[in-house]
């Protein structure tokens, strides 16, 4: 993942409000074409334009190469309210983040994000990198609506679980159990994804709290009930993998 600023130069000063629109249209846009991550993005005006810092997966996300009809249209829009399309600066990489994946033979995807990242909630199941959603097939009209909508009610239900003070209860038992809203959507956009991309996509099970290491390696998959247990956690963090129904989960954090 980058941090970039992105210079829009003000060609003519008439519409103030309808250049900062077109540049929040564009914004939006991106996001929901996976080029730029996030939802907030620290703006400033300067005395030529606008100056906007933004992270990417990689340099050349803002590239017209990945850009979808929304992206052009907005683009467009810019040129019409007086702004140049925008001079891209790399400042450079994000310096906690992981990766970009760039295996060639990567078997399966993981869908997974916490509170705290920013990046692309696909993994790769092979060197657990980031997968920037326009590298995959787009989703509904041209956009990833579905998985980024899926990862902002993640963000969500796991800032309630960290700050322990409104609906820990709720948010912890979205994440861990396989019946609730926010697993039916994550299981559906793995469906999904793997139907666009012949890959078979994992859904993680968030387990926080146990009663004794015991009792949570003797969990079973909560789908088809078989043993999941694997020898050594995956990527570090699955202790639990049940290649049948492609779910994934922890031995308890608190039992780790
Ligand atoms: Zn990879
Ligand atoms: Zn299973």
């Amino acid at each position: 993942m980058y941090t970039i600023s992105l210079n829009f130069i003000a060609t003519s000063k008439l519409n103030v409000e309808g250049q900062i629109d077109a540049v929040n249209s564009l914004l939006g846009a991106w996001r929901m074409n996976g080029q730029v991550l996030n939802n907030h993005f620290p703006t400033a005006k300067t005395e030529a334009g606008y100056s906007v810092y933004v992270n990417v997966p990689e340099s050349d996300s803002i590239s017209d190469e990945f850009q979808n009809k929304y992206v052009k249209k907005f683009t467009d829009e810019l040129l019409s309210n007086g702004l140049s399309k925008p001079e891209v600066i790399i400042l450079g990489k994000e310096p906690e983040c992981a990766d970009s994946c760039s295996c060639v033979d990567s078997e399966f995807y993981i869908l997974f994000t916490t509170y705290v990242m920013l990046e692309s909630p696909l993994r790769c199941g092979k060197c657990f990198g980031t997968v920037p959603l326009y590298r995959i097939p787009k989703s509904y009209e041209e956009e990833y609506y579905n998985i980024i909508c899926w990862q902002s009610d993640y963000k969500s239900c796991d800032s309630l679980q960290m700050n322990c003070t409104v609906g820990e209860r709720f948010a912890t038992n979205q994440m861990s159990s396989i019946e609730t809203p926010l697993s039916s959507k994550g299981l559906e956009v793995c469906e999904f994804i793997s139907s666009k991309t012949d890959m078979p996509v994992y859904y993680y099970l968030y387990k926080g709290p146990g009663k004794s290491y015991k009792n949570e390696a003797m969990r079973k998959c909560p789908k088809c009930n078989g043993a999941w247990l694997q020898s050594e956690p995956l990527h570090e963090i699955f202790d639990f993998m049940c290649s049948k129904c492609k779910l994934l989960s922890n031995i308890a954090w608190s039992m780790r």
